[in-house]
């Protein structure tokens, strides 16, 4: 498996509970805030992605499964925030619709994700994420107790997938930020590495990007 599957898992029960790994509670949502908090988490997603050629770096991995870049963990939050709209919209017209299928893993070896632009795809989560928030700030009444399922049977009412949705959004923050960390780890460890082995000089040699050689067996073969 050479793609990751961040969200295979059914991640319902945080509608229930704390997560864990990014400490998001849904009882602590506000839901007069909620349009406020998903442009924020846009803005947060910017200075990711501003971040240079690191974004594009895939984080190493103990047990040898490949972990997202943050450009792929990006793009992957900005369909995100395309999907959910289309389907808010779907639950404020229709009656109870049932959400078409979306497999995330197929997106995203389809949508090349780790060959787009980081500053286009920080662009275009901006357009989806506001075009979410816009829906979220007009919605009011019984219209957040409204409707829809996914195709797994998991039932949702509006206010439900948009609680869900800000999950989802805020905890690839932290993975991607957690996926920095990993790398600079590893290239301190790398550089004690060549420092202990003798190498000559200063150390400047150690400069060059070591994690090049991670996404080389992956998808650029053919470069
Ligand atoms: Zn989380």
């Amino acid at each position: 498996m050479e793609h990751p599957a961040p969200d295979s898992k059914d991640w319902t029960w945080v509608l229930e509970r704390p997560c864990p790994e990014c400490h998001f509670d849904v009882a602590s949502i506000d839901r007069n805030r909620l349009g406020a908090l998903f442009r924020a988490n846009a803005a947060a997603w910017r200075a990711i992605l501003s971040r240079g050629s690191i974004v594009t770096r895939r984080p190493p991995s103990p047990d040898g499964t490949v972990v997202w870049s943050a450009l792929e963990y990006g793009a992957h939050v900005r369909d995100v925030y395309q999907l959910f709209h289309d389907r808010v919209r779907d639950m404020l017209t229709k009656d109870g619709p049932t959400f078409r299928n979306w497999n995330q893993d197929r997106a995203a070896i389809e949508g090349r994700y780790q060959e787009e632009d980081p500053g286009r795809v920080a662009y275009r989560l901006a357009v989806t994420s506001g075009e979410v928030a816009d829906i979220v700030d007009r919605i009011h009444g019984d219209q957040w107790n409204r409707t829809g399922a996914r195709s797994d049977g998991s039932t949702f009412t509006v206010a439900s997938l948009l609680d869900y949705l800000l999950h989802d959004v805020t905890h690839h923050v932290h993975d991607a930020e957690a996926g920095f960390e990993a790398i600079a780890e590893a290239d301190a460890e790398l550089a004690d590495d060549l420092d202990s082995d003798g190498v000559d000089g200063d150390g400047t040699e150690g400069d060059e990007p070591p994690g090049d050689s991670m996404n080389g067996d992956e998808l650029d073969g053919d470069e």
